[in-house]
């Protein structure tokens, strides 16, 4: 069966920026998903269009492409008792570099980056990691089902077999 709309690939992978693996995929533990409703980038999609199990990939992908450019309206100045806990300031968290789960008002968690720390504010990126990123993906293709009812209706894979529901 070949990759199409509606079917649900998985996959191995190895996603490298500048030669560093920064993440992947193996065959025990392989990345699946809905494919064709915008879960991946395009150009991901776009690349293993078509594919049946067995094909391997290996293409480029622009940081245009991928997760665009940093901007720098994402990255905030937060006073630094905005990240008090029962009253209490965490200072040993709050150290440049560490990488923080917040909330945004509906409750969807993200992460922010800790770039900057005095006495009053917290600078904080919320840029995805990967903004500004040339990507490499290079992989192969293990298996590609159609999906089932209960996915196509949640717009999301129900495990690599479909029998994950949720
Ligand atoms: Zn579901």
């Amino acid at each position: 069966m070949k990759i199409t709309k509606n079917t649900v690939p998985s996959v191995t992978y190895q996603l490298t920026v500048n030669g560093e693996v920064v993440d992947q995929a193996n065959a025990e533990n392989p990345l699946f998903f809905l494919y064709g409703v915008g879960q991946m980038l395009p150009d991901f999609e776009k690349n293993i269009d078509g594919l049946e199990v067995g094909a391997k990939f290996n293409f480029d992908v622009s940081a245009e492409d991928g997760y665009g450019q940093p901007d720098e309206n994402q990255i905030f100045q937060l006073p630094v008792d905005n990240f008090a806990i029962e009253g209490k300031v965490p200072h040993d968290h709050l150290t440049v570099g560490a990488i923080l789960p917040m909330q945004d008002q509906d409750g969807n968690p993200f992460n922010g980056k800790v770039i900057d720390k005095d006495d009053e504010f917290v600078t904080m990126d919320f840029n995805h990691p990967l903004a500004g990123k040339d990507l490499h993906f290079e992989g192969e293709i293990i298996a590609v089902r159609e999906a089932n009812e209960d996915e196509l209706s949640h717009g999301h894979a129900h495990g690599a077999d479909g029998t994950v529901a949720h």
